[in-house]
């Protein structure tokens, strides 16, 4: 049997470290005979000469100086449509690499033919969620639903969501992994659930009376949509007595923004114990990992990978210091890499969880994600690099502030930056007063005096197309766009 079944999650969490390192390596060894099945390794372990039969632990991974695999080389571009195609495992190009296998036993066993069929045919898809010419397919076979299926289980068992509770997923419908994880999560638990698609697809309005109606006990979705849905659910004086669990994903969740969503549950009714978890995940990554308790890490899975973390020279920080996320495919299919850059900043816990005991590792929830969340991560404004994600956490943190947008505009002739921000407040705010403490924040974060404009909270939704488009306008850069009017 090619398809060897994952470790039990429960006996996994038990593990010592010692033993999941040497399940880690055998794991790597199997999959460093696959990679060569995609053709982008094939001819990167052929250029660089790297005697991948002789990597046989995951730490030969940094010895040996395996390149590591950026967004760049996958990446589909005009001029090279195919390159994704070239991550995805395909066994008719080298079949004498899957061991014991050969032409000869494949044409006499049917059952071989169906097994190879369901480990490597892809028949689902997810694409990453950049610009719509930048957005990378990572492709599923049945062997990798197995494991969407397995991550979706243990989720719910880290959280320990029990399976009578009704799931609402608000994540918009898309072949994106967050939807897809969350379906997967419920049906594999026997939880009920109804995936609604999110507000273009069913209508905030339409979600919450269905919530209020089915009593709801859990929220699923990106954190920026359930802070929408919430705050209408507020004017509307939806009864959210019954929502006991709030998960967020799809997105980074700044701090003070799971204080604002509970305040908000608590203000329709909902408990104050409500409990709001976060989850990390990314497309490559094909899987989703969650919290077992609000403060806690997010849980890997090391059967399905191997994280390390990088300093920028590339080389291994130390024990629980901070870099950049690095990930390999430890049982994967389909699309498969093999020391793929996040370019998400992150550190590793390790030994036993302060929270659920388990002694698998976990990565510290406070990431700084680069990856696809906002269109523009750092930029110059007025010559300087702003960080975006901060300037997100900041304004979303802030006390005054109910929601808000910024638009990059060029000023005048001179070709001057101007960060027009605006805002709507909370309704007992002190409009001058908040005006200027927003100011003041701002200018000291980042050194750079935005325009403030008070608006409504209706004409900024308006401007968030948070009930149109798939992803919020939350920080437009019209500064090339006049450029070019000119
Ligand atoms: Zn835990």
């Amino acid at each position: 049997m090619l398809h060897k079944p994952l470790t039990s999650w429960q006996y996994l969490q038990k593990m010592s470290e010692r033993k999941q390192k040497r399940l880690q390596n055998e794991k790597l060894r199997q999959m460093m005979r696959l990679f060569p099945l995609a053709s982008y390794y094939h001819s990167l372990f052929d250029v660089h000469k790297i005697p991948f039969k002789h990597i046989k632990q995951t730490k030969d991974l940094g010895i040996a100086q395996i390149p590591f695999t950026t967004k760049q080389d996958i990446v589909t571009t005009m001029e090279h449509p195919e390159k994704a195609a070239a991550f995805v495992l395909d066994p008719k190009k080298n079949l004498r690499l899957l061991p014991k296998l050969t032409t000869l036993k494949l044409f006499f066993s049917k059952k071989l033919k169906e097994e190879l069929t369901e480990e490597f045919k892809p028949i689902h898809v997810h694409f990453t969620t950049g610009r719509s010419a930048m957005s990378i397919p990572v492709l599923y076979t049945k062997y990798d639903l197995e494991n969407l299926r397995e991550a979706g289980k243990r989720m719910m068992s880290l959280l320990k969501i029990p399976n009578d509770v009704r799931v609402i997923n608000v994540f918009p419908f898309a072949p994106h992994l967050a939807f897809w994880q969350t379906v997967y999560a419920t049906n594999e638990n026997n939880i009920f659930g109804l995936h609604t698609g999110g507000g273009r697809s069913m209508g905030s309005e339409k979600i919450l009376q269905t919530m209020e109606r089915m009593k709801a006990e859990a929220i699923i979705g990106m954190p920026s949509y359930v802070y929408h849905l919430l705050s209408i659910a507020q004017e509307k004086h939806i009864d959210l007595h019954s929502v006991r669990y709030v998960l967020l994903g799809g997105e980074a969740v700044p701090p003070g923004y799971r204080q604002k969503i509970k305040e908000l549950l608590c203000l329709n009714g909902a408990p104050a114990d409500v409990k709001i978890y976060t989850t990390y995940g990314f497309t490559e990554g094909k899987i989703a990992w969650t919290q077992c308790h609000e403060e806690s890490g997010y849980h890997l899975y090391p059967d399905m990978e191997y994280i390390e973390i990088i300093d920028a020279e590339g080389n291994p920080v130390a024990d629980g210091e901070s870099g950049e996320i690095v990930y390999t495919s430890l049982d994967f299919r389909g699309t498969a890499f093999l020391r793929y850059k996040t370019g998400d900043i992150g550190s590793l816990q390790t030994g036993p969880c302060p929270y659920c005991g388990a002694k698998t590792p976990r990565i510290n929830p406070a990431i700084t994600r680069s990856s696809d969340i906002l269109s523009i991560q750092h930029t110059k404004i007025k010559g300087m690099f702003v960080d975006m994600n901060a300037v997100a956490a900041v304004l979303s943190s802030n006390q005054f502030i109910v929601d808000w947008q910024i638009v990059l505009e060029k000023k005048d002739k001179y070709d001057l930056d101007e960060v027009v921000l605006s805002v709507a407040l909370h309704e007992n705010a002190d409009k001058n007063h908040a005006k200027e403490e927003i100011l003041r924040e701002f200018v000291s974060y980042f050194h750079v005096t935005p325009k403030i404009v008070l608006v409504s909270k209706e004409e900024l939704r308006k401007r968030l197309e948070m009930e149109t488009a798939l992803k919020e306008k939350r920080i437009v850069d019209n500064r090339n766009i006049e450029k070019k009017r000119k």
